[in-house]
């Protein structure tokens, strides 16, 4: 367990958190484990690989096929840096080799305890190894906030903030390119979920009220918003999920019982705007077939962007839906203009806006 405190907490965190999606995934959480051993508990630490071992094999192949990252996907190694020389002088001056991998930095380092993919340590390690021509590298050098946390907990007094300033000065601020947000992670489970074979559980956790029909023809679609949840849970507090929930609430109150698709995948919204057309049309194809097998002939969505995807992107991309795609105020208006429910006057005009898409 970690002597400094929150790393045991971020790490159960953590493990939970991707234990929760690789169920939801249908990937099964069982393949992820954590556990800790004191040093002097080897036979405990080797009993507890056997077992996982044994019971790994039991689950099975992972469905996933390793998805083609699309045009984010260096079709050639990277030609060696200009900046690979003076870089390794940089890193002698600041004594960078004398780092002794305890991890004491990153468990310090506000952009690691935030959950992003970047550690001093690592860092150091990437720039020894391949130089500056890892695109992590120019990532990691521009998302250091300089804070010094690193510097007063390192054994060899490394100064980071002095190392990452120099490094700076080695690129223009124009290097740093392609980041996508959260750490390219929504685009990374969308290309997981362009695996054929996986079989989603995408709604387990639904509220027992909530009523469905997997014969109805209109069908609700979610979105990832549950993912969202699971991802900003921790340091947001937010319950995405709540606007599922509430919207097919609203759907059995006007009577309507919609199909959810239960291996529903993400629509596919960011691979498509970061890029990434070839895994787009991959999960476009896999949504529209699953939806149009249980022949339902409109989709209701609440997510803007769901809506745009489904009902706009799928067809400019050359997948054309069996079916009609509503925004659910579209039908809820729908249901107000049929006369399904009265309000009280308020005495003044209101307008909604939306603000995705
Ligand atoms: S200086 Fe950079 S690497 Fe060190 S703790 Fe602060 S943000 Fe992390
Ligand atoms: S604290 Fe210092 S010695 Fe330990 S991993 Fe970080 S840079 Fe290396
Ligand atoms: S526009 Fe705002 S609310 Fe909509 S997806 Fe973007 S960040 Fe979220």
């Amino acid at each position: 367990t970690c002597r400094y405190g929150s790393g045991t907490d971020n790490t159960t965190h953590n493990v939970e958190s991707t234990r929760g999606i690789l169920e939801m995934l249908g990937i099964g959480k069982e393949r992820l484990r954590w556990a800790t051993f004191l040093p002097e508990d080897a036979d405990g630490l080797l009993r507890f690989l056997q077992n996982f071992q044994k019971d790994v094999q039991v689950l099975g192949k992972n469905p996933v096929i390793p998805p083609v990252a699309g045009s984010h996907a260096p079709s050639h190694p990277r030609p060696p840096s200009v900046l690979d020389e003076p870089a390794r002088k940089l890193l002698a001056e600041h004594d960078i080799y004398a780092c002794q991998e305890c991890g004491k930095c990153s468990s310090a380092c506000p952009i690691t305890l935030v959950g992003k993919p970047f550690s001093p340590r690592a860092m150091a390690g990437r720039i020894i190894a391949s130089g500056m021509s890892d695109p992590a590298v120019d990532a990691d050098i521009w998302s250091c906030l300089t804070c010094g946390l690193c510097h007063d907990r390192c054994p060899s007094a490394i100064d980071f903030p002095e190392f990452i300033r120099e490094l700076r000065a080695l690129e223009s601020p124009g290097g740093s390119v392609g980041h996508e947000a959260h750490g390219g992670f929504f685009q990374s489970l969308m290309r997981t979920m362009t695996s054929p074979d996986l079989r989603l559980r995408h709604w387990d956790w639904l509220p027992d009220d909530v009523r469905t029909d997997p014969d109805s023809k209109i069908l609700f679609f979610g979105g990832c918003a549950p993912y969202f949840d699971i991802f900003f849970r921790q340091h947001l507090g937010v319950q995405t999920s709540d606007i599922l929930v509430d919207s097919l609430r609203l759907l059995n109150f006007f009577d309507i019982t919609p199909a959810i698709l239960t291996d529903e995948r993400c629509c596919g919204h960011d691979l498509l705007w970061s890029g990434d057309r070839e895994n787009f049309r991959k999960l476009a194809r896999l949504n529209v077939d699953a939806i149009a097998a249980l022949g339902v002939e409109e989709v209701v969505t609440a997510c803007p962007e769901c809506f745009r995807t489904l009902g706009h992107d799928y067809r400019e991309q050359g997948v054309e839906p069996p079916f009609r795609v509503t925004h659910l105020y579209e039908l809820l208006e729908r249901e107000i203009d049929k006369g399904a429910i009265a309000f009280e006057p308020m005495g003044e005009r209101l307008t909604f806006q939306d603000p995705c898409r």
